[in-house]
């Protein structure tokens, strides 16, 4: 019966994995079972796009094996086993072939994001690459030193694409970026301090070709060209995709469980059906995205006493994003996208103070770089929360 059934958690990123290590915490003894679609290796993503600039590998940046991660855990982690259905009214989960049913008494979808890919046409996809976990990452250095590459191209300037770009500079390499928008970040700053971001990157050798699309990628040379609607073409060896990602839904919306940007969920992290939970990458909770590590580690702390028998809602502070660039450094905390105010911008060469203010002249969000990233302790303190 259900009772003694598992906690089953799909997924062992940073939610799935941070998710368990709380939740036994509070409970030692009921059984959890994690289940994954890769390899089960712990590792920190975000260590992905610094891996020239630490000269990582793949090795590198696992810090454990799946087997260990069961261990430490007290559960067992179940690697290379994708999830198809899932049966709410019997809470039933199927793997595999789907010919084994799990039974759980909870379950929870850390499934995390998926990449966007644009349209994209020609002979070359095969030097496309995009980097999203562990496995991907393998692939891409693999690729990078098997073709030699001396030049890679970046589709998409925002905080993926702008962290590639200044590592593989770190690393030696030339690149050339592309993005429909007008300057760097251009979702996440305003103009004056993308700009200060792209005038720095410029200066370290990086190429932005800003307003274009890419349309094609074909072989050449060994290498590839890089088409764009502007009738203009870029020659590289390999290219890396970086467009943004998007909460992992099908699972969800094939379970017929109620999804919207992300899979929905209140504050207690509760999906529509009983007992299904969601979180991470994943998860849109209370109307709110947010795809980095800080209000994952928030959910992973609510929901571990929730898990536990004490219900328990999430609430986010104000959690400043840190990009990782780090010839011009970068700290932004968004207003909200309903937020009434308007930007007051100081602009000292790369240095950009922007703090967006309400008509009572209360911060509402912030965006800094260069020096200017030491106010990041002082503001924060000033910003209301994103969910009190
Ligand atoms: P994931 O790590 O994607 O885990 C999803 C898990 O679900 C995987 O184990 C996968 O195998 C499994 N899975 C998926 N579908 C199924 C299925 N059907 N059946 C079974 N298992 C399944 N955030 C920051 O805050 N700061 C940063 O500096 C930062 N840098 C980043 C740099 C890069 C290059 C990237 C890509 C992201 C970065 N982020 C950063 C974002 C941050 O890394 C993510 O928010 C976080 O890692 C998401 O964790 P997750 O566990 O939700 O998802």
């Amino acid at each position: 019966d259900t009772v003694h059934a598992p906690v089953v958690i799909l997924g062992t990123g940073l939610a799935g994995y941070g998710l368990a290590r709380e939740f036994r915490k509070h409970d030692a003894d009921t059984p959890l079972i994690l289940i994954t679609s890769d390899d089960g290796r712990s590792y920190s993503k975000p260590m992905l796009s610094t891996g020239y600039t630490k000269d990582a590998s793949a090795n590198d940046l696992a810090q454990m094996d799946a087997g260990s991660m069961g261990k430490q855990l007290k559960a067992s982690v179940w690697t290379m086993t994708r999830v198809h259905a899932i049966d709410t009214d019997n809470q039933l989960i199927k793997v595999g072939d789907a010919q084994t049913a799990v039974h759980y008494s909870k379950l929870v979808l850390a499934v995390g994001a998926d990449v966007i890919r644009p349209p994209i046409e020609g002979d070359g996809l095969d030097m496309v690459y995009s980097v999203n976990d562990l496995l991907d990452y393998d692939d891409y250095r693999t690729a990078m030193s098997k073709h030699k590459v001396k030049k890679v191209c970046i589709i998409g300037g925002g905080l993926i694409g702008c962290e590639f770009t200044n590592d593989l500079l770190n690393g030696g390499f030339d690149v050339e970026v592309v993005d429909p928008l007008g300057y760097c970040l251009p979702t996440l700053l305003p103009e004056p301090a993308g700009k200060a971001v792209q005038a720095a990157l410029e200066e370290q050798g990086a190429v932005f070709h800003f307003g274009p699309l890419v349309t094609a990628v074909n072989q050449r040379d060994g290498g590839v060209t890089v088409s764009l609607n502007n009738g203009q073409s870029i020659h590289a060896d390999l290219v890396v995709s970086a467009v943004g990602v998007r909460p992992r839904v099908d699972l969800a919306q094939a379970t017929g469980l109620t999804v919207n940007r992300g899979i929905a969920t209140n504050r207690l992290l509760e999906t529509s059906a009983k007992n299904v939970y969601a979180m991470g990458d994943c998860a849109e909770v209370d109307g709110h995205v947010l795809v980095y590590v800080a209000p994952l580690m928030a959910q992973a702390r609510a929901l571990a006493k929730t898990l536990a028998g004490e219900a328990t809602e999430v609430s986010y502070p104000a959690m400043p994003v840190t990009i990782k660039t780090p010839t011009c450094p970068v700290v932004v905390a968004p207003p909200a996208a309903d937020a009434q105010g308007d930007w007051q911008i100081e602009v000292d060469g790369s240095d950009v103070r922007a703090e967006f203010r309400g008509a009572d002249g209360s911060l509402l969000g912030f965006a800094l770089t260069g020096d200017a990233t030491k106010a990041k302790i002082a503001l924060q303190k000033e910003l209301p929360p994103i969910m009190a």
